[in-house]
């Protein structure tokens, strides 16, 4: 199988298998218990945990969840603060930050940003959104369907002028390890993060929360993670996530830009091919419509040829449109249509050579050529 959906998980990296394995069969000691052994899990634990604090700019601390969908919840049940108050959340977020704020919608004032035709969101329309009694803004810093990565720093500023108080959330799970990432510097207050998008394991994410800043805890108990989230600690997960950050960020960033400049020339050479290309672009995502096809049967005929790539959007039905294309302005027919593509260092040039030879002969046998 070429695996193209790299978007959607990743393989986990040989080192990230081999150190799971360590933590599960030897240094399977819980960390909270006062031996040496766990004492020195312990110490670990927090080292990994410095190490990814560090890497997106310091200043805060990383409370380690399940996964980001976890992280994102919490962050919209901590962003409600009294129902004067109202929340301001992008058109442009993951399904586990949207649903959580359509879920608000309603009891409390939620407000939606549109996006632009680039796929960033329109700072304009920020900017009328917020009030003084903004308590909460959401806003994904790379789009996990197109790729378009938004200015935090410049939305932060804005935020910050109207509604000095609310706390700024990010959904970083598509940038980090990706692309520069400096929650300190952005004025980022929250930030989720997911190992399993950068070669770690499924059930292992984090949110990164400002120095100085308190939520609600997510789960009481133990007290493990400072309070904030009880239930011991998936050490191996965390200890993996560590090690596969170290190991994706190594990847040297110009290797998939030029796969995916690769990507863009094999794609533009078929007829009717449109390339949602956005402004700011993560070189990890390539998001296409091959205009008159239909991307689930696409899809398919791409798996029966050994070819995994994803859907745009998993909800690309024809009773559901598309809600991030949609909002930046897209045709039905491109929504219908539309594929993502998203590489990782792994992915080998002679498999990407096979991968479009494949993807020209799906959609020219679908468009009956
Ligand atoms: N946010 C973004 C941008 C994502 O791409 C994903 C996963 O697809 C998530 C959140 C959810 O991550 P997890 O699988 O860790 O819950």
């Amino acid at each position: 199988m070429i695996y193209l959906d790299n978007a959607a998980t990743t393989k986990p990296f040989k080192s990230v298998i081999q150190l799971a394995n360590e933590y599960y069969s030897d240094e399977f000691y819980n960390p909270s218990a006062l031996y040496l052994p766990a004492i020195n899990v312990s110490a670990k634990l927090n080292e990994a945990r410095e190490f990814i604090n560090k890497a997106m700019g310091g200043g805060g601390r990383v409370i380690f969840t399940s996964c980001a969908t976890e992280s994102n919840t919490w962050v919209y049940s901590s962003g409600i603060k009294n129902k004067k108050g109202n929340i301001v959340v992008s058109m442009g977020e993951h399904a586990s930050g949207y649903e959580n704020a359509m879920t608000l919608h309603g009891k409390y004032d939620v407000r939606f940003v549109k996006l632009l035709p680039n796929g960033n969101i329109d700072q304009t329309d920020l900017l009328n959104k917020i009030d003084e009694n903004t308590t909460f803004v959401s806003v994904i810093h790379c789009s996990n369907e197109t790729g378009a990565v938004n200015d935090l720093k410049s939305i932060s500023q804005k935020i910050k002028s109207i509604a000095p108080n609310a706390l700024f959330h990010s959904d970083g799970v598509q940038a980090l390890g990706k692309m520069p990432v400096n929650c300190r510097n952005s004025g980022v207050d929250l930030y989720s993060i997911s190992a399993h998008k950068i070669g770690g394991l499924k059930g292992i994410g984090g949110l990164w929360i400002k120095d100085g800043i308190k939520l609600n805890p997510l789960l009481s108990g133990g007290g493990q993670e400072f309070g904030a989230r009880s239930g011991t600690e998936n050490v191996a997960g965390i200890m993996c996530f560590c090690q596969a950050l170290k190991e994706f960020t190594a990847t040297h960033p110009q290797q998939i830009k030029q796969m995916r400049d690769h990507a863009i020339s094999e794609l533009s050479s078929i007829d009717n091919v449109v390339i949602n290309e956005c402004e700011e672009q993560s070189p990890y995502i390539l998001s296409f419509s091959a205009i008159g096809t239909k991307a689930e049967i696409i899809q398919r005929m791409l798996c029966e040829r050994g070819v995994l790539v994803g859907l745009g959007s998993a909800c690309a039905s024809k009773h559901k449109k598309n809600r991030v294309l949609s909002a930046m302005g897209r045709s039905m027919s491109v929504i219908e249509s539309n594929l993502r593509i998203s590489f990782a260092p792994e992915n080998l040039n002679d498999d990407l050579k096979s991968a479009f030879a494949e993807i020209r002969n799906c959609i020219n046998k679908f468009r009956g050529k």
